[in-house]
């Protein structure tokens, strides 16, 4: 993001009023609203729902969901969740030493998801305690969604060509969070990335968020230089990489990302760069931890 550091705080502390609440407020509601790139399927697994449960409440004939739709979710603990059966959860037994972000990372989900499906208020769990995990998505599928979402799309091969990777310079957030904290800086076409990757707090660790701009082919607004926002697929890590080193699996889902984007869906976009080095802009982003120079022994 092209913020400076007053700009940061003035972001973080948006986020924090804005967004963090959002994943516990919706499931209180018993109401999900679709974010750009969920699936009907994704969306039941994240509320530990079964996806004909999720159709029936809402009176769906096909899978097909829009960004923005309200959809009701099934009560938890309602005869019609099937959790023994359901191949998508499984029980985690808390031990000593464990915290949400902790078992979050090792099972490749967030710490939102686990607090939903387990109607937890806080943060706070205790050894012996039995949580339900989603079951964890391989690395080798975290493309699996994004590529799906793009075969619907039509991809502007010849617009992009280049890559620039950032973080969000936050610990906190994800699509939807950044998405609304960025409308409110006046951005009429919100997130300014098209791809977001999780760290495990508010979306999955390497999870791959697909933003608006994305799937309406729009350009960016994560660089200060309007020709470069043209013509710059943006991807975003999030956390701050100045102080927090990103994950092995965000780095394994922005390596897959990248590979799959260079080598399949735009070709042209050959050039690669960090946000820092673009010339004119100030910062230090994706952060001094972010493997930048493995990315362009990579990627040129
Ligand atoms: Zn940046």
């Amino acid at each position: 993001m092209n913020t400076s550091r007053r700009d940061f705080a003035k972001q973080a502390s948006l986020l924090t009023l804005g967004g963090i609440l959002c994943p516990s407020l919706a499931r209180a509601n018993g109401v999900y609203t679709v974010r750009a790139g969920d699936t009907l399927e994704q969306i039941a697994r994240r509320h530990g729902v079964r996806t004909a449960d999720l159709k029936q409440a809402n009176r769906l004939e096909s899978d097909l969901i829009r960004v923005g739709q309200k959809l009701t979710l099934p009560p938890l603990g309602n005869a019609s969740v099937d959790r023994a059966a359901s191949p998508t959860l499984r029980p985690y037994i808390v031990k000593r030493g464990d915290t949400l972000g902790r078992i979050a990372r090792t099972h490749g989900t967030s710490v939102a998801a686990i607090k939903q499906l387990n109607n937890l208020r806080g943060d706070v769990i205790r050894i012996g305690q039995t949580l339900q995990i989603p079951a964890s998505v391989s690395s080798g599928d975290l493309l699996a969604g994004v590529r799906r979402e793009t075969a619907r799309i039509r991809v502007r091969r010849d617009n992009w060509k280049r890559i620039v990777v950032h973080h969000s310079a936050i610990k906190y957030g994800n699509a939807a969070i950044y998405d609304s904290a960025h409308r409110r800086r006046n951005m009429q076409n919100g997130l300014a990335y098209h791809f977001i990757i999780g760290n495990g707090i508010d979306s999955g660790d390497g999870e791959i968020e697909i933003g608006p701009r994305w799937t309406k082919q729009l350009l960016g607004g994560h660089v200060k230089s309007y020709p470069i926002n043209l013509t710059a697929i943006g991807i975003c890590l999030v956390g701050n990489f100045e102080v927090d080193h990103p994950s092995k699996r965000q780095l394994d889902a922005f390596v897959q990302l990248v590979d799959w984007l260079r080598g399949e869906v735009i070709p042209g976009a050959r050039q690669f760069a960090g946000h820092r080095d673009l010339r004119g802009e100030q910062t230090v982003c994706p952060g001094k931890n972010f493997p930048l120079a493995a990315m362009h022994a990579r990627y040129g």
